[in-house]
């Protein structure tokens, strides 16, 4: 059952990348009405008073008009009006990813994709909002399917859910597949289970021909084209499934000065003075870490299902878990800037090397810390790194050829050796 947490008094809602605010303070908005517009679209998750604007945040004093200011009726049916909607219902991926849907669904239909997986699977035992969500209402959740279906020209759906979600499927359109271990849920691992292949580790389920969304991203999708936009989602909070809107201040849930928002493997602790955003799917009590020195007793190694060192990347990052996490620098480097690339780019954020350290050590927070830098690195210097690539590439084919070369040269001498008993000069060849 998913009950309606409490509408607070405020909403603070944050601005993403590539958007503007399109009302200022003072402003009187409804329920359902754009604060922001761009690559991702905010709403008021209820009616009121917004209350100040400053930067990438807006606080909104909340009213009791509770009636929903739809989105206008769709212009046609075609795949780009479909696109338009996700974009403009402000839908992003509800699975904790974030990333806007409408890319990722414009990226699909580019690749081509032949199959969708739609990701009921909660990584951790602690969170249920997903199998909540396709327990009480699976037809918005089917009719999202659908219409991404119909936008990619999908036949072949596969819905991953735990096999303790009993919902309703049609299934003559869809195939349920049941995963009983909730830490097999990340999405590499359901795309290995059901195409026999591994994903590469710098490749994307559409590279191969899957577009995988997550099931509360559906559900959304589907109320979108009710005319909703995003301005709730379910959340486990503190083991609850609610509806929260988007922007409820972390005080409406605890007195506590941090929480941990995701699960108690793979979450992140954060202070109580922030909201709940669209990827919020958690909220749980904040952890302990002990953060004891690391005894590199290596049982991190041994857990990591990506076969990560992450006992060298705690060495490495050689820094308290609580402190901030900077890029790390490969030791003999003398430039300050140039950046080590390590294997923390495969991490799934699991969260599964936590509860075997001995130490106390937040590692999937290192790891995560280390990869987030990485990866922010390789997006600003892309150019620079391929560069580089072309001439590590470059000067091991020269190297190949000039050991070929040696190697043709001393075959001809053994020949002309055993035909003559003589050596050639060192002019030949
Ligand atoms: S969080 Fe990352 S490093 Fe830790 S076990 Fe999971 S994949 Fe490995
Ligand atoms: S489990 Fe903890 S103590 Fe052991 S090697 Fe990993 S980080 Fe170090």
């Amino acid at each position: 059952v998913i009950t309606q947490q409490a509408l607070p008094s405020e909403l603070m809602v944050s601005l993403r990348a590539e958007s503007a605010w399109v009302v200022t303070a003072a402003q009187s908005v409804r329920r359902g009405e754009t604060l922001a517009r761009g690559m991702c679209f905010e709403h008021a998750a209820a009616a009121g008073t917004v209350i100040s604007v400053h930067g990438d945040t807006l606080i909104l004093q909340t009213g009791t008009d509770e009636v929903e200011v739809r989105l206008p009726p769709l212009e046609g049916s075609d795949g780009a009006a479909v696109l338009r909607r996700i974009q403009e219902a402000g839908i992003v991926g509800l699975g904790g990813g974030g990333y806007p849907t409408h890319l990722k669904l414009l990226a699909a239909a580019r690749k081509r994709v032949h199959t969708l997986l739609v990701n009921a699977v909660e990584c951790e035992p602690g969170i249920t909002c997903d199998a909540a969500l396709l327990e009480e209402d699976a037809a918005c959740v089917h009719a999202g399917i659908d219409a991404v279906c119909a936008l990619l020209g999908i036949a072949d759906t596969h819905i991953a859910a735990s096999d303790k979600t009993a919902f309703e499927h049609r299934s003559a359109s869809t195939t349920v597949i049941r995963q009983p271990n909730p830490t097999d849920g990340a999405e590499r691992y359901l795309l290995e289970r059901l195409s026999g292949e591994r994903l590469p580790a710098d490749a994307l389920p559409v590279d191969v021909g899957w577009v995988v969304l997550n099931v509360g991203t559906l559900h959304a999708i589907g109320r979108a084209l009710q005319g909703f936009p995003l301005t709730t989602r379910v959340v486990t909070v503190f083991g609850e499934n609610r509806w929260v809107r988007i922007g409820t201040p972390l005080t409406s849930f605890t007195a506590a000065s941090q929480v941990c928002i995701g699960g108690e493997l793979s979450g992140v602790d954060v202070s109580t003075a922030g909201a709940t955003d669209k990827r919020t799917n958690s909220i749980q009590p904040a952890r302990r870490f002990t953060n004891l020195p690391c005894i590199r007793c290596g049982a991190c190694d041994l857990r990591c299902p990506e076969q990560i060192p992450v006992a060298n990347l705690v060495s490495l990052s050689a820094i308290h878990p609580s402190a901030k996490h900077p890029s790390p620098k490969h030791p003999s480097a003398t430039n300050s800037q140039v950046p080590l690339r390590t294997t923390a780019s495969r991490c799934i954020a699991c969260g599964l090397c936590n509860p075997v350290c001995p130490s106390g050590i937040d590692v999937a927070g290192v790891v995560r810390s280390l990869r987030d830098a990485e990866r922010a690195q390789a997006r600003r210097t892309s150019t620079t790194f391929r560069v580089e690539q072309r001439f590590q590439r470059h000067t091991t084919r020269q190297a190949l050829e000039a050991l070929a070369q040696a190697e043709r040269r001393a075959n001809r001498l053994a020949r002309l050796d055993a035909e003559s008993g003589t050596t050639p000069g060192a002019g030949d060849d």
